[in-house]
This record gives C-alpha cells, sequence and structure tokens, in this order.
C-alpha cells in the first residue's frame, strides 16, 4: 500500500464548537491529527498514513518557529523515505495561502504535498473537513499531482500554491486562484488534472531557515494613508516592507515624500495591490524609491517571498530576477 505522511497544524478542521449549528463561535485547533484521520474510515483503504502533530493552532497563531519545523520535517521525511507517496497538511484557512506558497518556494521535490483546511468546525452540521481530507490524500496519491508544486484542495478543486487564495469569510467554497482557476478538481470519479508540464523553479530549496527571522510589515493603501505606519518601520530599521497600493500597487505621493526623505538606509520593499487580483508592473518611478512590484503575488505571498529573499541575504538587484522570474 502506499505511504503518506500526514502533518497537522490546528485550524477549523480541528475545530470545535458547543453545538452542531454552531459555525462561528469555536475553538480551532482542538482535535489532534489522529481524530482527523479517523473521522474518514476510508482513508484505511487508499493508504498507511503516519501522522504528527506540528502545532494545534488557529493559523493566525502560526510562527516562524512552525513555519521551520514544517519545511525541515518535510524536507527529511521526502529525503529519508523515498517510497513516501506524499505529504497532506492540515491547517487553519486564514493563512493557508501562506504557508503552501512558502513551500512551494523550498520544496524541490516531484511528490506532491496538499494543504487541506475546513471552513466549518469538525463539530458541524455538514462539516467539511472530512471530505477535504479525503480528496486531498486522493490527490497525494495521485501520480498526475507530481511535478505541480504545492497543491490546495478544497471544496473538490485543486489549486496552485501561487495563484490560490482565501476570498470569503464563510462558505465552504470560499478559496480561488483569481485570474487563473483552478488547476483541477477532484470528485468520486477522481483526480481531473494535467499532467505537469516542465520542471519548477525552486528559489529557496537550499535556504536554511533561521530561528530569529526578519520582521517584513505590510502597509495597506488608502485614501489619505496616515504616514506615521511607514515613518515608524523605517525608524524601527525594519529590512523589509510591503506595499498593498492601490490599484495596480499605487503608492500616495505622501508615502512617495515619506520614502524620498528618508536618509537612513532603505528596506527591501514591494509593491503588491488591494484589488485581489491581476499584476503589478514596474513604474519609472520605482528606481528613485528604491520598490519594486510584487507581479502576481498578493501581499501576504509577497511578505513571504520578500522574507525569503531577506533570510538569503538578497540584495535589491537579487530580489527584483526573482519577482520578474515570477508570471
Ligand atoms: N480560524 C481558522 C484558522 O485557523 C479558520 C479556518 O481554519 O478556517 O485559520
Amino acid at each position: 500500500m502506499s505511504r503518506l505522511l500526514l502533518l497537522a497544524t490546528g485550524g477549523t478542521i480541528a475545530g470545535c464548537a458547543d453545538d452542531s449549528a454552531t459555525l462561528n463561535d469555536y475553538t480551532a485547533g482542538v482535535l489532534g491529527g489522529d481524530a482527523l484521520l479517523a473521522a474518514v474510515p476510508q482513508l484505511q483503504d487508499l493508504a498507511t498514513i503516519s501522522f504528527e502533530q506540528i502545532a494545534n493552532v488557529d493559523s493566525a497563531d502560526l510562527s516562524f518557529a512552525h513555519w521551520r519545523a514544517l519545511v525541515g520535517r518535510i524536507r527529511d521525511a521526502l529525503a529519508e523515505d523515498l517510497e513516501l507517496s506524499g505529504v497532506v497538511i492540515t491547517h487553519g484557512t486564514n493563512t493557508l495561502e501562506e504557508t503552501a506558497w512558502l513551500l512551494q518556494l523550498m520544496l524541490d521535490d516531484p511528490r506532491p504535498v496538499v494543504l487541506v483546511g475546513a471552513m466549518r468546525p469538525a463539530t458541524a452540521l455538514s462539516a467539511d473537513g472530512p471530505l477535504n481530507l479525503l480528496q486531498g490524500v486522493q490527490v497525494a496519491l495521485s501520480p498526475a499531482a507530481r511535478g505541480h508544486g504545492v497543491l490546495v484542495v478544497m471544496d473538490g478543486q485543486i489549486h496552485g500554491a501561487q495563484g490560490v487564495t482565501k476570498l470569503a469569510t464563510q462558505g465552504v467554497g470560499a478559496f480561488a486562484s483569481p485570474g487563473s482557476g483552478p488547476l483541477g478538481w477532484v470528485d468520486d470519479l477522481g483526480v481531473h488534472l494535467l499532467m505537469a508540464s516542465g520542471s519548477r523553479q525552486v528559489p529557496f530549496a537550499e535556504l536554511a531557515l533561521p530561528e530569529l527571522w526578519p520582521q517584513v510589515p505590510i502597509l495597506y493603501g488608502c485614501v489619505e494613508p496616515h504616514p506615521l505606519l511607514l515613518n515608524a518601520c523605517l525608524r524601527a530599521g525594519i529590512t523589509g516592507l510591503v506595499f498593498t497600493g492601490t490599484g495596480a500597487g499605487q503608492l500616495s505621493a505622501g508615502e512617495c515624500r515619506v520614502l524620498e526623505g528618508w536618509a537612513g538606509k532603505r528596506p527591501l520593499m514591494l509593491r503588491a495591490n488591494r484589488c485581489g487580483s491581476g499584476p503589478v508592473h514596474a513604474c519609472s518611478e520605482d528606481e528613485r524609491l528604491g520598490l519594486l512590484p510584487a507581479g502576481s503575488l498578493n501581499p501576504q505571498k509577497a511578505r513571504v517571498l520578500l522574507l525569503l529573499a531577506l533570510i538569503a541575504g538578497l540584495d535589491r538587484g537579487g530580489l527584483a530576477e526573482l519577482v520578474s522570474a515570477r508570471p
């Protein structure tokens, strides 16, 4: 039988409420990975699944230490057991896309790594976690999933780590890949996914993660943004900063003035956008202000890329190469 590793991190999929009709007021990260597996007896016919508990938290409370543990464990598991078919991770949906993207940038192995979560706690009527877990396992076991990089399986859809995002606060269909759409889907007839074409770039496959990470804030664009936050970031000596610009990543004139007037060392800075889809391209002011466009990455994924770039010691030129290599 095929072997899979399940790494459990918590989230609503492991969440419990007092009442089965309660969908919002519950505690995330209560059940262990063993209970999640036990809730889906059909898994026993599909694979031998061992599980490890990396964390059991609401995904808003995941830390860099958890990310470090997750990356290390997956790298070791794939290197030590060449017969392992793949890895499935249960995760809170709120930051699932950040973890998926981090792993996509760091894991260089064709075997599937699949993240699943749930929008309803495990105690809910029509909880979506058990089916998402079953379908995540089906995808992880599918030869068609090899080489696609890190995948997210929610509500029968299979998404790629770069495009996927959580777009709604409620409802089981809360995930989408704006612009590109899902890579495929999974149902009781099987996994519908085209074979991966070509090899993918894994820019941080060799990067070792430190205990202490750089701090990279995200600033949100709006009418008359208060200069206080940007000034505070610069004065605090942060080394990386992501702007969630308006439209195609536009900064206000006030923010540009703050950057122009800053005499200290500039952080590495990416311009993403708050629209939810579409790219941010380079513009003529980028060079003067020390900015770089984040391409199609949303702000939270731009931040993950910037964190890893800073850990790797990249300068602005290195970061520019990295972002221009992303579609
Ligand atoms: N609060 C949850 C989390 O851990 C939300 C979820 O999992 O759906 O992100």
